[in-house]
């Protein structure tokens, strides 16, 4: 699909995936911030499930602009927790709340449970040439018993990518990118930019 530049609006206002993006999507694809577009408005996530989610967002910003967009979302999935905090993530403990205290949460419920199985997964909405496309990644993991390192952003402190012994939050953001859910979803936006299709 992608032949010249291409001019594509991030729709987040959080600069630690931001920054994520844009060392992974390919030099032809000029990422354009909501900053850029004065667009930073509160974006819509009322879904119950992560593509809604995914596709509000995109939609919003699409509409507004008339531009060519993607969005994505993102859940850590608790085995042991029926798959929560999942598509309510960002608030999870409470509509206020920060990442610290979604995390105390999380360990809390953690509390005395042996099966420590967990998965990050993103789903991203794209809207280009009047058309939405959705593309997935995911990593599976363990949640640690206590928070670990100072990278990253959101649950990163307590999530252990398999195959490794550090959790996201004690990895470069370029270490993180080698195998994280944003970054496998975006290699599968990336591919179908460039004509290897690998639409979910
Ligand atoms: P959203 O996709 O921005 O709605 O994020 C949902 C929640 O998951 C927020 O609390 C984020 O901080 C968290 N989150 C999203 N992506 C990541 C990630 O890559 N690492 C850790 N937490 C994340």
């Amino acid at each position: 699909m992608l032949k010249g530049a291409l001019k594509l609006v991030f729709a987040t206002n959080n600069l630690h995936k931001l920054k994520e993006v844009e060392q992974l999507l390919p030099p032809n694809v000029h990422l354009i911030s909501l900053r850029e577009i004065d667009g930073t408005d509160d974006l819509p996530e009322t879904g119950v499930h992560l593509e809604d989610n995914a596709r509000q967002k995109a939609r919003y910003i699409h509409d507004k602009f008339g531009m060519d967009c993607f969005a994505d979302d993102t859940g850590l999935e608790v085995e042991a927790l029926d798959g929560r905090p999942g598509v309510y993530s960002a608030r999870y403990a409470g509509p206020a709340c920060n990442s610290e205290e979604n995390i105390r949460k999380v360990l809390t419920e953690m509390n005395g449970i042996q099966n420590r199985k967990a998965k990050f997964r993103t789903v991203i909405a794209l809207y280009i040439n009047q058309q939405e496309f959705l593309f997935e990644g995911s990593v599976n993991g363990n949640i640690t018993e206590t928070p670990f390192g100072t990278e990253g952003f959101g649950y990163d402190p307590i999530f252990l990518p398999e195959g490794d012994t550090r959790t996201f939050a004690q990895m470069s953001l370029k270490e993180k990118n080698k195998f994280s859910h944003r970054a496998r979803a975006i290699q599968n936006l990336a591919g179908f930019l460039s004509g290897n299709d690998e639409e979910k």
